[in-house]
């Protein structure tokens, strides 16, 4: 049965877990070969296994994207699989809150790493294949950047969360800028909170102190923002979904 994104490859990174995991399985299912990417092999090679199970194709590639040299083999090794890529979901990220005042200053350089660079690199090497991808008869190839509601508003105790995520929506916009007229597509996402493991990086105290702020709060799903992606994934060509900012129904965020 062809499905959306039959005989199309797409590559998430951060896929071991929450919304990275949820996409891939999403993304498999509209019939997309799936490389998935992340530190966590033996999460993944799970996941490969329920894609196969479901009929779809998947490959697990064990990465750490904040090593330049891993992020490029990672791009490299999804093309040589699978012949191209149509479709790059820059997911991994981490969220470490706090006061900037007293915050363990390797906290900022893991998020500066991860959040920035690693997206930065896996970008850069992807891109080429991309181009590439958008000049057959699809006409068309994706980045997916996930950016935060934190990239859209600053929020006290995520200054440099903050920051790297509203870069992330800088570099977005101006990628999409310049690549739009070889009809490389590129969006942004911004979520509100979602339920996954994210939040079990926050120092304990930290999280303790904001609890209120969470206590009565819906959160999202990993699936759906999963669904997000897909249907911006999914439109036809013509049609640009630049910018989605996704919020839990009531709640402050
Ligand atoms: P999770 O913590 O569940 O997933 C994070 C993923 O990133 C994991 O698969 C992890 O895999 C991967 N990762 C971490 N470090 C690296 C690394 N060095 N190299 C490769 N992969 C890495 O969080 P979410 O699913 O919630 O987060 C996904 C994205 O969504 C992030 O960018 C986050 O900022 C954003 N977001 C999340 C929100 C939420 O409330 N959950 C709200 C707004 C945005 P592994 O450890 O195996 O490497």
């Amino acid at each position: 049965m062809s499905t959306a994104l039959t005989g199309t490859t797409a590559l998430v990174t951060g896929a071991s877990g929450g919304i990275g995991a949820a996409t891939a399985l999403s993304l498999a299912a509209q019939g997309a070969n799936v490389a998935l990417a992340a530190r966590r092999k033996d999460r993944l090679d799970e996941l490969v296994e329920r894609i196969k199970a479901d009929g779809g194709t998947a490959l697990a590639i064990e990465t750490d994207i904040t090593d330049r040299t891993q992020a490029t083999a990672m791009i490299e090794q999804t093309v040589a699989a699978f012949g191209g890529l149509d479709t790059l979901v820059n997911n991994a990220g981490i969220m470490l809150l706090g006061p900037a005042e007293s915050a363990p200053i390797e906290e900022w350089d893991r998020m500066i790493a991860l959040n920035v660079q690693g997206l930065l690199y896996a970008t850069h090497a992807a891109l080429p294949h991309l181009l590439a991808a958008a000049e057959g008869p699809r006409a068309t190839a994706d980045i997916v950047n996930i950016s935060s509601l934190a990239g859209r508003v600053p929020i006290a105790g995520s200054a440099v969360y903050s920051l790297t995520k509203h870069g992330v929506g800088a570099f977005t916009e101006a990628l999409r800028q310049e690549v739009t007229g070889r009809h490389v597509r590129v969006s942004l996402i911004e979520p509100g909170p979602v339920a996954t493991e994210l939040f079990t990086n926050i120092r304990p105290e930290i999280l303790e102190a904001s609890k209120d702020a969470y206590a009565n709060a819906t959160l999202l799903h990993a699936e759906d923002i999963a669904d997000t992606i897909t249907y911006v994934v999914t439109r036809p060509a013509r049609v640009v979904m630049s910018e989605l900012l996704v919020r839990p129904d009531a709640s402050q965020w």
